[in-house]
């Protein structure tokens, strides 16, 4: 069976790994772009900085992965605890925000406990209770509108740049968080911070070189000849299983793995019903400033991995104190540090030109995060056409139009775009979509990840 790959991203490295372990040789792995690791790529810039597309943190839902991080950087790892914040009305909020809104001005904060006690007053089953119908009441249903109005609502709307009613909220799994009012108040009265992070919320971040060392130590294990770099898929002939690519070059194949953005896969395969489907998938793109300031990592900063910006005052929705991951991420930490900021916008607004460098600076002083000097400050600004794939409401139901469409021509899409699943788009997910992939095409294995999300997130397999 000749197998081609599209694209050296998690997924497509993580099927091309796979057949090797399973002894098949026979394909072939090409990628648009320069580089290996997609969306997880890292560069280091011409002043000696590394960044990130937005910080990458390697969760792991397989114990095939954990063995694989391990094989592939042995001891290359740092570890970290996550410690999540939100900064708001000029302050830290440590996470989860609900269990800190003492930390809010007393107006906000009794906002959110008046939304609290509403909840508190439902009935007291689930199933007494109506079902939301949309990401919007979930997040009502969940954390009432105290909490919806002065953070759940503001920051969704900046990262999915999306109306919240036009998602759906199954990708969170579908049970509402559990109320747990008397915490709140107990908070408030000792004034006491309840965080998610200790000992069991650590992750593992690359010792140098980014997350893409990661994807480079997985892309070097492909023998030579079978990684095919600048080199993206142009046009497909799907009835005579004909791929051809950028540099003229053609490949027969018996099955495609794309790991492409579904909408691009679907056009390529020029159907033009199954275009007109998949062109209602939903995503954003996303613009990464990263910022380097002549001076080392801020005292507030250096507990924190990373920072949830809601207000309207910063374009970006996230910060990363990037230089805290790792030391090696800048030349020098004693006279730098460096910080990624993200900024979404919808897939169907222009592709950001990625000159949002003075704004973000500009963000970073009015929210109080920091004052750079932009005379003295080296910014690094990345951006992607594909950031998220929203989940919206039907998108469930596109997807059981097009991918099985596209199978039944040898095309199988799989990845954080190739899947579209958001709640599977994590980089243990896109590998293990095309282990799973590679699975069922020489064994007929049954896949889990992309059919079946909540049964691979409800705990380690
Ligand atoms: C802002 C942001 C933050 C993230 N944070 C985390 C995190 O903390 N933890 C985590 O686990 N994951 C995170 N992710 C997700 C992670 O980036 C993805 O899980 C992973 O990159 C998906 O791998 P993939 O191979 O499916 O897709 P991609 O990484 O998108 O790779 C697809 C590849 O296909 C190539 N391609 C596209 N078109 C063609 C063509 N025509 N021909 C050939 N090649 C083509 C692309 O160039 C790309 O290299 C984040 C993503 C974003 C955007």
């Amino acid at each position: 069976m000749r197998i081609v790959i599209i694209g050296a991203g998690p997924c497509g490295l993580g099927a091309a790994h796979r057949l090797l372990e399973k002894g098949h040789s026979d394909f072939a792995v090409y990628e648009r772009r320069p580089y290996v690791g997609g969306l997880a790529a890292s560069f280091r810039d011409e002043r000696g900085f590394t960044w990130d597309f937005a910080v990458h943190v390697a969760h792991s839902h397989y114990h095939y992965i954990d063995r694989l991080m391990d094989d592939l950087l042995p001891g290359g790892f740092l570890h970290h605890e996550r410690r999540s914040w939100v900064r708001e009305y000029q302050t830290f909020i440590p996470y989860p925000f609900q269990y800190n809104i003492r930390h809010l001005p007393p107006a906000a904060r009794d906002e959110c406990l008046a939304g609290l006690r509403e909840l508190a007053q439902r009935p007291p089953s689930d199933a007494q209770r109506p079902t939301p119908n949309n990401f919007e009441e979930w997040i009502l249903a969940g954390f009432g509108r105290g909490i919806a109005k002065h953070f759940m609502a503001p920051y969704n709307r900046k990262i999915w740049s999306t109306e919240l009613r036009d998602m759906g909220y199954q990708w969170i799994g579908d049970r509402v968080p559990t109320l747990d009012l008397a915490r709140v108040e107990r908070n408030i009265a000792e004034g006491r911070d309840d965080v998610s992070w200790g000992p069991n919320h650590t992750f593992q971040f690359p010792r140098e070189g980014g997350t893409g060392a990661i994807w480079r130590a997985l892309a070097a294990r492909l023998p030579a000849g079978r990684l095919h770099l600048s080199c993206g898929l142009v046009r497909l002939d799907a009835g005579r299983r004909i791929a051809v690519f950028e540099d003229g070059r053609e490949e027969r194949y018996d099955a495609l793995i794309s790991t492409m953005p579904l909408i691009r896969l679907a056009e390529l395969a020029g159907d033009t019903g199954l275009v007109r489907r998949a062109r209602g998938l939903r995503y954003t793109h996303v613009e990464v400033t990263g910022v380097a300031p002549a001076f080392p990592i801020p005292d507030a900063l250096r507990d924190k991995t990373w920072i949830y910006c809601p207000e309207p005052a910063c374009d970006f929705y996230r910060v990363t104190p990037f230089s805290i991951f790792s030391p090696a991420h800048v030349p020098d930490p004693d006279r730098h540090c460096s910080l990624l900021c993200e900024i979404s916008t919808p897939g169907d607004a222009p592709i950001p030109r990625g000159d949002s460098g003075a704004a973000t600076l500009r963000g970073l002083r009015d929210i109080g995060l920091m004052d750079c000097d932009p005379a003295r400050t080296h910014l690094f600004t990345m951006v992607e056409e594909f950031g998220y794939p929203v989940p919206t409401v039907d998108r469930d139901a596109i997807l059981a139009d097009v991918l099985p469409a596209l199978e039944s021509q040898g095309l199988y899409s799989r990845g954080r775009f190739g899947g579209w699943k958001y709640e599977v788009a994590n980089m243990d997910h896109s590998v293990m979509q095309g282990v799973e992939v590679a699975d069922r095409l020489l064994d007929g294995a049954e896949e889990v990840t992309l059919p079946k999300p909540a049964v691979v997130n409800a705990g380690k397999r």
